[in-house]
């Protein structure tokens, strides 16, 4: 919701405050929403690679503290947000506990997350998986369409 970009950028550089040191960012990519409530604005997606010396679970604390210093609002399921902090991989960790599920369990069927992903590691083979994030996004559907708006941000 609101200022979709400028909630991107400042999310990025609060995870710098909290001691996440950013090396690698994708494009920010545009997607039409997926279900929920009508009339909503398309999404924007980007996918950052970091170094932390901090435990998944602390990673997801800090993720949400992001999420909040945003001023997160959100009034029903899947509706619009300003910000959702996601981790996707946590090197080569398996994780399924209640609170946290890595890898994320939808990352391989969302074309707006393997875009992005595959934009800064389209070599990378996830965890648990044979193949590689560029081969896995290439047999994804092409809808919904992503598009790219911004390469730096
Ligand atoms: P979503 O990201 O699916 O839109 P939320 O951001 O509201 O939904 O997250 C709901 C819960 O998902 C969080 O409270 C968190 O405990 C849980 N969760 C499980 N796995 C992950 C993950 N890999 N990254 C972020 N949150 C996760
Ligand atoms: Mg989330």
């Amino acid at each position: 919701m609101g200022d979709r970009l400028e909630f991107l950028r400042r999310g990025r550089a609060e995870l710098g405050n909290l001691g996440v040191r950013v090396q690698a960012s994708s494009a920010v990519y545009c997607t039409e929403p997926v279900g929920g409530p009508q009339e909503q604005q398309d999404y924007y997606n980007a996918v950052l690679q970091i170094e932390v010396d901090c435990s998944a679970p602390e990673l997801l604390q800090i993720c949400q503290a992001v999420e909040q210093a945003s001023g997160r609002v959100r009034r029903e399921r899947w509706g619009p947000r300003t910000l959702d902090v996601d981790i996707l991989l946590f090197g080569t960790q398996h994780i399924a506990t209640k609170a946290l599920q890595v890898p994320h369990p939808r990352m391989f069927e969302r074309r707006f997350v393997l875009e992005p992903l595959a934009q800064i590691a389209p070599f990378l083979v996830p965890p648990g998986c044979t193949e590689d994030i560029a081969a896995t996004l290439q047999r994804l559907p092409e809808t919904p369409k992503v598009g790219k708006v911004l390469r730096i941000w």
